[in-house]
């Protein structure tokens, strides 16, 4: 077994036993499934919503090359920069270059997954440039020396006490502060480090392919201020963001916001249309758009997995998948968690390495079921293990398990040489496999076909 994989296992065998990790992430599930469905009540036909959703986004994917194309003419009118990074070593030497043109000592950052994607943060310590996360959910993890937990609310598995705690011991603070006050210490230091900072990196929702322009989605008003304030913005996106026309906003936005958080909008909603033009009074010098391929084109080029580019990263197949749920985030390793993280990390990175993430699914559909643009995700999650099994990167073992379960299979009289207590003794003892967090296997004295024979009175 691979170490990415082995080290899945032994993770996610811990933290399904973890009670107080399930307290916390059942507490925390349980305001957003209560506030989603509310938020629904704003779509008469919501049925009829994702569908065009979908369909938008199939338009913009099948003919992605265009809809760039037609974003980078128009927002470099408006005096934008558009940079193509074919990797994360390309975007991190873009990012670094435009640092040092700028003698860079501090940045601010909204929440971005694509700097994640990257190691962004990693990347400007080592270049001596302190990066600062200023979303309140990343800034938690910043201060924990964690990754983002989920693709929205980056320290779901933290409760407010846990959170007390850590300002007290990076900041601080009175370990007894309510998360009003948590909140408000959290503001003041990163007020500071608005004015200080040389340059501001955001991610985008989406990229407007029509006008030329990206639109920033959240609830603080973090990415507003990491936009403008700075002299320099740097926005770094996937190239898979891009909507064709400002008018899917009218649908993208309410969609975002209740399948993400249960909203009905979320409360800064921004469109970016370049720096600062003559005449206006705010908003950067300088605007640098980083458009990120990093595995991209690799999934555009499989007909099955390209719908997995229609993702708007909601994070509702998280919150809806029963091994989530139990295993938490992190047990990923990845960017990306949960089903969307399932499918899309073995095909940006490498198969073979990360094919174990499409097998922690229990196929139930759910994801399928609750995403907002109505990816087939447990269709995709067959369709990679489908994949690296053709392409042979099963373990030899497996293999061999195939085979003799074919064999098996195939022969009922082989099935049928062991009764029923050899069958219980074999499954409950070797390996302890089955046994480790399940009770144990009685099967019936009779094989099947001797029942079959006497309930047919073919005795
Ligand atoms: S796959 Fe669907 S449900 Fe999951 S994050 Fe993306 S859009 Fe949301």
């Amino acid at each position: 077994m691979k170490e990415t994989a082995a080290g899945f296992t032994t993770t996610s065998n811990t933290k399904a036993f973890d009670r107080s990790h399930r307290k916390t992430i059942n507490f925390n599930m349980s305001k957003y499934n209560a506030a989603v469905p509310q938020g629904k009540l704003q779509f008469a036909e919501l049925h009829l919503a994702r569908e065009r959703a979908k369909n938008i986004k199939w338009k913009a994917i099948e003919t992605l090359d265009q809809q760039l194309e037609s974003f980078e003419a128009a927002i470099t009118k408006r005096g934008a920069k558009v940079i193509w990074a074919e990797d994360a070593a390309q975007a991190l030497d873009a990012i670094k270059k435009i640092c040092e043109e700028k003698n860079c000592k501090t940045l601010v950052k909204s929440k971005s997954m694509v700097t994640e994607e990257i190691h962004l943060n990693h990347f400007l310590e080592k270049q001596g440039i302190e990066s600062v996360e200023t979303d309140l959910g990343e800034y938690i993890q910043q201060l924990a020396g964690e990754t983002p937990y989920h693709i929205v609310t980056p320290a779901m598995h933290k409760s407010k006490e846990d959170i007390a705690l850590l300002f007290s011991e990076k900041l601080g603070t009175d370990p007894s502060l309510n998360p009003e006050q948590l909140t408000l210490v959290a503001r003041d230091t990163l007020r500071a480090k608005y004015r200080q900072a040389e340059v501001g990196v955001t991610g985008a929702n989406f990229i407007i392919a029509d006008i030329g322009a990206v639109a920033v989605t959240e609830n603080e008003g973090n990415g507003r201020l990491s936009c403008s304030m700075p002299k320099t913005h740097i926005v770094v996106t996937g190239i898979e963001k891009v909507i064709p026309s400002m008018h899917d906003l009218a649908l993208f936005w309410p969609l975002l916001a209740t399948y993400g958080t249960g909203q009905r909008i979320t409360s800064y909603n921004t469109i970016i249309a370049g720096p600062r033009q003559e005449g206006e009074t705010d908003g950067p010098e300088e605007m640098y758009v980083i458009l990120l391929d990093n595995g991209r084109t690799n999934i555009l080029a499989n007909e099955k997995q390209r719908e997995s580019l229609y993702c708007i990263r909601c994070g509702a197949c998280l919150n809806a998948c029963p091994v989530y749920k139990n295993i938490g985030g992190h047990t990923y390793a990845s960017t990306y968690s949960g089903p969307i993280g399932a499918v899309i990390t073995p095909n940006l990175q490498d198969l073979g390495e990360w094919k174990h993430l499409s097998h922690a699914s229990s196929l139930c559909g759910n994801c399928t079921e609750v995403c907002a643009v109505k990816i087939n995700l447990h269709e995709l999650l067959l369709e990679n293990r489908h994949e690296a099994a053709e392409e042979g990167l099963a373990p030899f073992g497996e293999k061999m398990a195939w085979k003799i379960w074919k064999i098996a299979m195939l022969r009922r009289k082989l099935i049928n040489i062991a009764n029923g207590s050899m069958k219980a003794r074999v499954i409950n003892t070797i390996g302890k496999a089955w046994t480790q967090h399940r009770g144990k296997l009685d099967f019936p004295k009779k094989s099947f076909n001797q029942q079959w024979k006497e309930k047919s009175g073919n005795k």
